[in-house]
């Protein structure tokens, strides 16, 4: 028996000096880009009338990875025309079990092909591989499952009130989940029997890109989807165009109102899933390390891109102390860095533009007097990264407690009474989603009732499913997503009267 065979049968292996985790990086070679696309107008990849294109980038080392197409009014315009001629010419009086067919074909094929979608979200957005591959990839493909579901149950789904679609839909989605946003929009419009033009983020529109292989793949009849890329001026065009029945947009409180203002007196419908600034309650009878596993999950996760994070942490009084150190030596664990490695928890800022934008609402929190910490961690030299970050002595007043930030930035507040946990919790301009936790079902009941907020999380963070509507009060918009509420947006209803309701 040799030396070495010996050592190995005996002798305990060495420990290792470092334990810091090696690169597990997800190979890229799945996705295949093109140098340059077009416009996806009536099944067809068209160049831009506009003549334009910009650069999209990976925000984590800054690449360009691919020409996009900037469209202009004139783009806008034969999208529409293609999304009405489908509407009239066959897809909204296809039979509904036709319609189902192909929503659940798109939510297969979206799953056989998962790997690829993710390492693409992961590419173009900066969010880490494990997230697009474990919430946003089946998440969308379940939303398209979901809604093929209800496509042939609508008159069930609505009784007496006589569903029919409501011609063509403009959609605008924003960075933070562009695939999943585009699920959320194009599975209820299609199984209402709807026709759809998308535009999707400035930064991030290769997997709406992508999507359109899926499309034709799924041999969706031509024009039922079309996507054209571009920045807010193409958004614009679109919401102004007069050949659109419905606007569904997901994006700044801004942005939104901009568009309420434009709508107005139009007959257009219209939804709105804008920003939030949600307050996360924890109580002193809360299980601590859950909850810290909560708090994290709440705000670090898609590095606080998140419309319903739990940006603002309410402590009662009697646990701040253990709560923010048990908080501070779990930040010091999340590892920052490349989206494509699997060890990643916090990815890159999706676009320099949002990390200026965080880094002045930072500086702003340390002026007006709150206490800045930070976990030791190096950031790459490359692309666009912030540290995770929790400030303390936070006032109401502050920016950081009353603006959203979108970034991983936590804002601790404290309360001593249920009562005032509400009132801080209600105070502000949103009203999207809330967190409680407490071991307590009876006051979970009663923070539930007096929060306002669309969605309220119970002793968990950030779960999301087909099924449950999402949406906001306030400055956080209008209109639900998901479930059936979900569906009747795209929906008009007759009948209603003559059946007495
Ligand atoms: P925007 O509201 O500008 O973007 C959302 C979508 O609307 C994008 O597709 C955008 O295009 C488009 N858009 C921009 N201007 C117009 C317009 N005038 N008419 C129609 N569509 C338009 O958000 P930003 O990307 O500028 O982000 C700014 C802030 O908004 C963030 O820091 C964050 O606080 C908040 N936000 C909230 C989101 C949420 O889910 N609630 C999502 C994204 C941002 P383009 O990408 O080309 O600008």
């Amino acid at each position: 028996m040799g030396e070495v065979e010996k050592r190995g049968e005996h002798a305990p292996a060495p420990a290792p000096a470092d334990w810091t985790y090696a690169p597990a990086p997800e190979g890229r070679d799945i996705v295949t880009l093109r140098e340059r696309y077009g416009l996806f107008v009536g099944g067809e990849w068209l160049e831009p009338r506009s003549g334009e294109h910009y650069a999209t980038i990976s925000p984590a080392d800054e690449e360009p990875l691919a020409e996009i197409a900037q469209a202009g009014a004139e783009d806008v315009d034969l999208a529409v025309g293609a999304a009405r001629d489908a509407f009239s010419n066959g897809w909204s009086s296809l039979s509904p079990s036709e319609r189902a067919k192909y929503l659940f074909r798109i939510a297969r094929i979206l799953q056989e092909r998962s790997r690829e979608f993710a390492v693409l979200e992961s590419l173009n957005g900066g969010k880490p591989i494990r997230e697009s591959r474990d919430v946003d990839l089946p998440l969308a493909a379940a939303h398209f499952f979901y809604y093929a579901g209800w496509a042939d149950k609508l008159e069930y789904a609505f009784p007496n009130r006589r569903p029919r679609p409501v011609g063509v839909a403009g959609q605008i989605i924003p960075w933070n989940f562009p695939l999943l946003m585009l699920a959320w929009k194009i599975a209820p419009a299609l199984a209402a029997g709807n026709t759809v033009v998308l535009k999707p983020a400035e930064t991030t529109p290769l997997s709406a890109l992508l999507f359109c292989d899926v499309l034709r793949q799924a041999e969706l009849p031509p024009g039922v989807v079309n996507i054209v890329t571009g920045d807010g001026r193409t958004g614009a065009a679109l919401v102004q165009h007069e050949g659109v029945d419905k606007i569904a947009f997901t994006g700044s409180t801004e942005v939104g109102k901009a568009i309420q203002r434009e709508l107005a007196g139009t007959g257009k419908k219209l939804t709105l899933e804008l920003g939030g600034k949600a307050a996360n309650v924890i109580f002193d009878d809360a299980a601590l390390d859950q909850a810290v596993e909560g708090i994290v999950n709440g705000i670090y996760f898609n590095q606080g891109h998140v419309c319903c994070a739990g940006s603002r942490l309410l402590v009662q009084e009697s646990i701040y102390e253990p709560l923010v150190a048990k908080l501070k030596r779990r930040l010091s664990t999340l590892r920052v860095g490349d989206p494509l490695d699997k060890n990643t928890d916090v990815g890159a800022i999706n676009s320099r533009q949002q990390l200026e934008k965080i880094q002045e609402l930072v500086a702003s929190g340390e002026e007006e007097g709150a206490e800045i910490y930070q976990p030791p961690c190096r950031l790459p030299e490359k692309g666009y990264f912030f540290a995770p970050t929790v400030f303390t002595n936070v006032a109401q007043s502050y920016r950081i407690a009353q603006e959203e930030i979108f970034g991983p930035v936590l804002s601790v507040l404290t309360f001593r009474t249920p009562d005032e946990a509400v009132e801080k919790a209600n105070n502000t301009a949103y009203g999207l989603s809330a967190g409680v936790w407490t071991e307590k079902g009876s006051r979970i009941l009663w923070m539930a009732q007096r929060l306002r907020a669309g969605v309220v999380w119970a002793n968990t963070y950030n779960r999301f499913d087909p099924t449950s509507p999402f949406g906001g009060y306030k400055e956080s918009g209008f209109g639900r997503e998901g479930g059936l509420h979900g569906l009747e947006p795209y929906l008009e209803f007759d009948g209603a009267e003559t059946f007495g309701g």
